[in-house]
């Protein structure tokens, strides 16, 4: 599909026309990702951050937000729960926090593999290549780092550098690649300034980076932030303007799924906050083959405020993952049983062929 084809269906609003797209998206992920949701337990281990962004409320600036960093006995407890409701993996996400030492991280990740059989996920932020080449030979599968937005001027503006370094996720990616990590990346959906041929640029970048998987949420605002307050100074023209809706954001899932057959998509919270009733299922028949309850321990899963009113926020993860069976399974799917690798991964070792 190319970069016109995409502006064209970002831009269709027909109902009956979306069909097209919808059915087209659910067939190629049947055809190559097959019928299996797989489920990722979501670990929100620390909400502190030294960054500034201008869309997220974690950013350091909030200074109304109870910080917490989990110890490491709690971290493990989650993660034994987040394998006792099924989950092939546990993603541990994160604000950008120093206080992650990357020792205690690596410490972290060679307890999991050593005593689980779960893929281990990191998503801690721009940390030092040292930090990340470290984790990766401590064991740790999979990265991931959203790029946001590839529009480079909306990017250094609502994501500021750090003092004395240039942010640029996407070219991070691919050193996340060679260390052999499965990558993932992605955008928001709707952040004011964010034109429609700008959300065509992300879609097509998705394909250019051939990810193994894909994160896709609409942008959320958050009170607290200068994204939230100042919206309308930085809005594009109302023709112009992506909105933040839920039928946007499936557009978009469907679009990544037609672009990147072989990826593993979430269908996201974000999608499930906007539409509590029934915003998950709609992703799962709209492109996405994966689903990640939050085993967070519910006293902390309220302070990772990256926007307000998070679904799932009071629900604990056994009754969680008893509506996801239900859920999952009415929609004609079964749970997959195993870690889900990539199978954009397991294609490429398979062609590539033994070395030497
Ligand atoms: N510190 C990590 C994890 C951040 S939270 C990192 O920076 O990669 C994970 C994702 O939540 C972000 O990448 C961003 O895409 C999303 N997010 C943050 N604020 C949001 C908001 N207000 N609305 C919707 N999504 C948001």
């Amino acid at each position: 599909m190319d970069w016109r084809e995409i502006l064209y269906w970002l831009h269709e609003e027909n109902e009956r026309c979306l069909e097209d797209l919808w059915r087209r998206a659910d067939t190629v992920r049947r055809r190559h990702v097959g019928n299996d949701v797989h489920l990722r337990g979501l670990l929100e281990i620390s909400n502190h951050c030294v960054r500034r962004c201008w869309y997220c409320g974690l950013r350091r600036p909030h200074y109304g937000l109870k910080r917490y960093r989990m110890t490491e006995s709690e971290i493990m407890d989650a993660v034994d729960h987040a394998m006792r409701v099924g989950c092939g993996t546990v993603v541990m996400q994160a604000g950008q926090d120093d206080g992650l030492r990357e020792e205690s991280i690596s410490h972290l990740v060679r307890r999991i593999k050593a005593e689980t059989r779960l893929a281990v996920t990191l998503s801690l932020g721009e940390r030092s290549e040292a930090d990340l080449a470290a984790w990766r030979q401590d064991g740790a599968d999979r990265y991931l780092l959203r790029f946001e937005t590839s529009n480079r001027a909306l990017y250094k503006r609502i994501h500021p550098s750090l003092p004395g370094e240039s942010s640029d996720r996407v070219a991070m990616l691919p050193y996340l690649r060679q260390l052999g990590y499965e990558v993932g990346s992605g955008m928001m959906v709707g952040v004011p300034g964010q034109t429609y041929e700008d959300l065509a640029d992300d879609v097509e970048l998705l394909g250019l980076l051939d990810l193994d998987m894909i994160g896709i949420g609409p942008y959320l605002p958050h009170p607290a932030t200068p994204l939230a307050q100042r919206c309308a100074g930085l809005s594009a023209p109302s023709d112009r303007q992506v909105p933040n809706t839920e039928i946007m954001t499936d557009k978009v899932l469907a679009l990544a799924r037609v672009v990147c057959p072989l990826a593993n998509i979430p269908s996201t919270t974000a999608l499930a906050t906007l539409n509590p009733f029934d915003g998950l299922e709609v992703g799962l028949m709209r492109g996405a083959n994966v689903v990640m309850p939050n085993v967070t321990p519910i006293a902390y899963r309220s302070l990772y405020e990256i926007y307000p009113s998070k679904a799932c926020v009071n629900e604990t993860a056994d009754a969680l993952y008893e509506r996801l069976r239900k859920r999952i399974t009415a929609t004609g799917r079964t749970i997959g049983t195993g870690r889900g690798d990539s199978p954009r991964r397991l294609l490429a070792l398979q062609t590539s062929g033994p070395k030497g």
